[in-house]
């Protein structure tokens, strides 16, 4: 696997940079280089002609000719920009014995950087890059970014950009300044330059750096639901939310994808519970998010799939509530409804179910419990939250309390994600499959007739597997690693 490419903005000005060409490439080349700023000093036989102005005019230097390697003495970077590439070759050649930073237009392989495809608004610039596999697609992000950002963000940034010793003198703290920030980004100013009220803007923003709270006394916890992993099912208030936070506890059930989605200095902290057991205790979670909420934090306590299923939201939100913290919720989509979108398994449908059931069966105790004789009804479809080695028990008690052992079922592995898997069969087979294809966590068990649906409607990753003849073995051992 190839690495990353670092990006980095470089300031020019006033510095030399040789450019090898002069063609209509090269003349864009050197158009950027003046804009920042640069020396453009470019080396060919001959000129465009506004090339050739510009060195009349003195804004760039001439030398006439063909490459020789003295053209990258004392200069910063360089750009070889002709079509001859035995010509950029050498260029290249010489600048990397040289440890100079090269660019050869169009040719990745021979650059040691990259011009990114940029979007500018004033100071205000952003830079996009397919690390030279696609121009085309950096290409096609500018132009849908070029809509979405008006130009008073340039008008913006400058205006913040002078205000800078003010704000850091009002707010010397960086988690202060940071909600300064938000709110001023949420409030008039921005729609005051939108409206290019420049004045009344900078009047408003003087309002908002005296009115603005140093610190909240108290801090708040958001409950937010992270869905079943599939970054794209995250609500946009559940964004925000991750957007803002100061510190963020999160279950390890949360994905990768979605984690990446947050502010990136935000203090992440995993309260994973292990598949087994409870590896930090609930008690250590509300103790964490009252100490960060009392330091005045935004706390997210992030949860996978929605908070308030088989997520004990409601044990934390009472323990906010018994010490005064105030918290908000926000929903996610919980792993029942996602596993069945993702499999192509409607959990109700007017030929088969009228009713779902979302149960948990995470451990003996909470089976147990189970009112077996309800779960074995039929039209009915369940969404089982496995934690454990139960799916023999589970199948056994719900044959003796009258379900068919034909109904089928779908376990659904690591729903909406990357590496999903749907394995299917029927009841009296449940555990028996599922150890043939060595189902892991997180699944989720989908049982009812729906369930066979997904062999006509599956649309997202590879097709549901089946065993072609498992042997219905009911004495067979419980699934181990299920959970
Ligand atoms: N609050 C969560 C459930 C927590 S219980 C929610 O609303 O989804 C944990 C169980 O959820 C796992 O054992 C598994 O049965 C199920 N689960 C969560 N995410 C899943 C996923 N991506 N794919 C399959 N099952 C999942």
């Amino acid at each position: 696997m190839s690495a990353a490419l670092f990006p980095l903005f470089a300031d020019l000005r006033g510095r030399a940079v040789r450019v090898v060409g002069g063609g209509a490439v090269a003349e864009r080349k050197i158009e950027a280089l003046l804009h920042a700023g640069a020396l453009p000093r470019v080396g060919a036989p001959a000129l465009t002609p506004r090339l050739a102005q510009w060195a009349a005019e003195g804004r760039i230097a001439w030398q006439r000719g063909d490459f020789t390697p003295d053209w990258l003495d004392a200069v910063w970077l360089v750009i070889a920009a002709t079509d001859d590439g035995t010509v950029n070759r050498a260029v290249a050649a010489e600048a990397e014995a040289r440890r100079l930073l090269a660019n050869v237009v169009d040719d990745a392989e021979l650059s040691s950087f990259q011009v990114p495809a940029l979007v500018e608004r004033g100071d205000l610039q952003i830079a996009i890059s397919s690390g030279g596999h696609a121009p085309m697609v950096a290409r096609h992000i500018r132009r849908h970014l070029e809509t979405l950002l008006d130009d008073s963000w340039g008008a913006l940034v400058s205006l913040l950009g002078r205000q800078r010793t003010r704000i850091r003198a009002r707010f010397p703290e960086m988690g202060a300044r940071r909600r300064f920030f938000e709110q001023l980004l949420a409030g008039a100013v921005p729609r005051l330059l939108r409206q290019r009220q420049d004045a009344a803007a900078l009047a408003a923003f003087d309002q908002a750096l005296v009115s603005a709270a140093a610190a909240p006394a108290v801090g708040t916890v958001t409950l937010v639901g992270a869905g079943p992993g599939d970054a794209g099912l995250l609500t946009l208030n559940a964004l925000r939310a991750m957007n803002e936070a100061d510190v963020i506890l999160h279950d390890r059930l949360v994905s990768a994808d979605v984690l990446a989605m947050a502010r990136r200095d935000a203090t992440r902290i995993e309260v994973g519970k292990s598949a087994r057991g409870h590896s930090t205790r609930q008690e250590d979670i509300h103790a964490l998010m009252l100490e960060h909420a009392r330091a005045g934090k935004r706390v997210v306590r992030l949860k996978g799939g929605d908070p308030f299923v088989f997520g004990r939201g409601g044990e934390e939100l009472q323990a906010l509530k018994a010490h005064g913290v105030p918290f908000e919720v926000v929903p996610g989509i919980t792993a029942a409804l996602a596993c069945a979108a993702y499999a192509g398994i409607p959990l109700t449908h007017r030929d088969h179910a009228q009713a779902v059931r979302l149960v948990t069966a995470h451990c003996k105790d909470s089976m147990d419990t189970l009112d077996w004789q309800a779960l074995a009804q039929e039209r009915q479809t369940l969404a089982v939250y496995m934690g454990v080695a139960g799916l023999a028990t589970f199948r056994d008690q719900l044959i003796a309390h009258g379900r068919a052992a034909t109904t089928p079922f779908a376990l659904v592995e690591n729903g909406s994600r990357r590496e999903q898997r749907v394995v299917t069969g029927t009841l009296a087979d449940l555990p028996d499959t599922a150890r043939a294809f060595d189902v892991h966590s997180p699944a989720l068990l989908i049982l009812g007739e729906v369930a066979a649906l997904a062999h006509t409607l599956h649309w997202y990753g590879a097709a549901p597997l089946s065993a072609p003849s498992a042997p219905s073995n009911v004495d067979a051992p419980s699934l181990s690693r299920a959970a």
